[in-house]
């Protein structure tokens, strides 16, 4: 991954550069990740990150949307598996309902550093955090959610590189 840590947050999924992840278990976030958070397809760009991803990994879809056929669906349509896991991120615990893999390393790719950035630390994973996805069509609870989300990460960045 060329993506330096300045730089955490800046790119969506799609203008990453996800070939250079190899040989991981990868937990890719779907709401604000993949989609605007509800969105029921997979759209544009964003359609050929599960394919690149998983030439070279494992990779599971995950959400903590209360939609588990959408994600198993969106999962299944891309060729790629899903965590069934009732829990949310950030419990480490969702850990026991990933299938064994032959890979050790981890990576979690999502849009918030309160539940993906959390969950990835908990799990001893790399977090690579996005651009969020968005559709104009967000609840004013979930603009809040968002902006709560994103100045926890900046400041907790901010913390990391002055101390
Ligand atoms: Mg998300």
């Amino acid at each position: 991954m060329t993506q330096s840590q300045a730089q955490q947050g800046v790119f969506h999924i799609w203008e990453l550069d996800l070939g250079a992840i190899e040989n991981n278990v990868v937990i890719v976030d779907l709401d604000g990740t993949l989609v605007a958070s509800g969105q029921g397809t997979i759209v544009g760009e964003a359609k050929g990150v599960l394919e690149t991803l998983r030439t070279r990994n494992d990779v599971f879809l995950f959400s903590n949307h209360v939609d588990r056929e959408r994600l198993a669906r969106l999962a299944e349509e891309h060729g790629v598996s899903h965590i069934s896991s009732l829990r949310r991120k950030p419990d480490p615990r969702i850990l026991h309902d990933i299938p064994s893999s032959r890979h050790t390393q981890r990576v979690v790719i999502g849009d918030r550093a309160m539940t993906d950035g959390l969950f990835a630390h908990l799990i001893g994973a790399r977090f690579i955090k996005v651009r969020r996805a968005k559709n104009g069509e967000e609840s004013i609870a979930l603009r809040v959610v968002y902006w709560v989300d994103d100045a926890v990460f900046f400041f907790v960045r901010a913390i990391k590189r002055f101390t």
